[in-house]
Order: structure tokens, then sequence, then C-alpha cells
């Protein structure tokens, strides 16, 4: 198979695990975190400005994910490759997996790819990704850990030019008790706007990481969105850590009383 690896060697991993060993009962995840693109597919041949966009990451997440994996002690599994090279929030059949247009920027390395194209992607990224979840979940379970899972995104602020007031939003599927807790909670504090499965909502056909890691496994979770314009800059990354570091210990408590 090593004639169809997309990745060189020297190229980075499709995914970073940080702070295994953290005490935590969160379990954070940013699918989206990263803008790579392999070398062997020529920037999807998209001007470099579009890689930076939020079509191709989620833009100030991986920082958050970071500095809360720290400040809450848990364990923290990021994306490193652009979710336009194929998305690791998709179910790898659904057409928006490895899609031709994002927004309205038409994706021109990812039109009518072959099969042993798609499935170079989903062998290279999307799998090693989730295997590592998977795998690390599995090694909290023999141990006996308590897990929630956190997963964490954000959108942007206007959206085919409709501007969106929220500055986060919890999101569910099934099971919405802890994010309705971190939603009270949220919406308490410091005047924000959030929405409540909105602008997105879970499901199985335009999620993944929830629906198979969490609800699968009976796990309590909650996917968080916060706007882009908000954890740009350090100043509102530290914020946006330093606020989920409290208020995610919190949701959880009020989750075990009800
Ligand atoms: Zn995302």
């Amino acid at each position: 198979m090593a004639d169809t690896a997309l990745l060189d060697p020297d190229e980075p991993k499709p995914v970073i695990l940080d702070n295994e060993a953290g005490r935590s009962v969160f379990f954070l995840t940013c699918d989206h975190a990263g803008r790579g693109i392999p070398r062997r597919l020529g920037q999807l041949g998209l001007p470099e400005s579009e890689t930076r966009r939020h079509i191709a990451l989620d833009i100030g997440i991986g920082e958050v994910g970071r500095q809360l994996s720290q400040q809450l002690d848990a364990t923290v599994v990021l994306q490193t490759y652009s979710r336009l090279v194929i998305d690791c929030n998709r179910d790898p059949n659904v057409p928006s997996s490895i899609p031709e247009i994002s927004e309205t920027t038409e994706i021109p390395g990812n039109r009518r790819l072959t099969e042993a194209a798609r499935a170079a992607r989903i062998d290279a990224i999307f799998r090693p990704y989730h295997d590592t979840i998977a795998a690390a979940l599995d090694r909290r379970g023999a141990e006996g850990r308590t897990t929630v899972l956190v997963a964490l995104h954000s959108f942007t602020p206007v959206f085919k030019g409709v501007a969106r007031p929220w500055h986060a939003a919890v999101l569910y599927n099934r099971d919405p008790r802890l994010a309705r807790s971190l939603f009270e909670l949220l919406s308490a504090g410091d005047g924000l706007i959030v929405g409540d499965n909105e602008p997105y909502a879970v499901s199985d056909l335009t999620d993944y990481t929830v629906p198979v890691h969490g609800e699968r496994r009976g796990l309590p979770y909650v996917e968080i969105e916060i706007r882009q314009d908000q954890i740009a800059e350090p100043l509102g990354q530290r914020e946006w850590a330093e606020r989920l570091t409290r208020l995610l210990p919190a949701a959880y408590a009020e989750f075990l009383r009800r």
C-alpha cells in the first residue's frame, strides 16, 4: 500500500493525543483543529487565503482545547489536517465527508475523486484519528475510569451572508442532559447569547464523534460551539478556556444531581 499512502513520513501525524494520564473525567476532542493539507494534494487547488478561513478549520478551537486540557487536567485529541481534506466529524459515506463545495468555495482538488483517492484519505487521516479516540476510550473503560465526552468546535460569525447572534452554543442529539446544564450556566453569566442546538444540531448524518464515541458507548457528552470572533485571538482563547474550566465541572455536577 506504500505507493498509495497519502502522507509522506516527514509530514505531521493526523492526530495528537495529549495528556492521556490527565485525571479529569472530561475527554476533549477537536475534530477540526487543523489546517494541514497533505503535500500530495497540492493545496487542493485552493489559494492560500482559503486554507486559513473557517471552511478549512475551526478557527481558535485547538488553542482553547489545549488550554482546557491543561486547566482541567483532561485528555485532549486533536485533528491536525483540514476538514477540506476529509471531515473527521462526518461518516465517510456521506457526501459532505470530502466536500466539493464549502460555503460558496469550490474545492478543485475534491472534484471527481476516485474510490482509491477517497480510501487514501480515510486510511491516512479519518481512521487513525478515530482509532486513537476509540483506543483511548477503551483504555479508560478498562481502567474503570468515568468519561464525559466534550466535543469542541467553533463556527463562523457570518455564514452565506447571514450573521449569527450566538456567542456560543451547546449541541446534542439523543441525550440533552449535560448540554442543558451547561446551557443554563453559560446563559446565566457574562451576558452571553447561547444557542440551544443552533446554528447546528447533532445528528448521525452531520456528525460522527458524538454519535459514535459518545452515544454508542452511553457516555455523557456535550458538543460545544464557540463563535470564531470570540476565540480568534489569545485573549479570547484564554477567557473561553477559563470559562469552560469553571462551568464544565459545575454542569457535570448538576447533571449528576438530576
Ligand atoms: Zn467543527
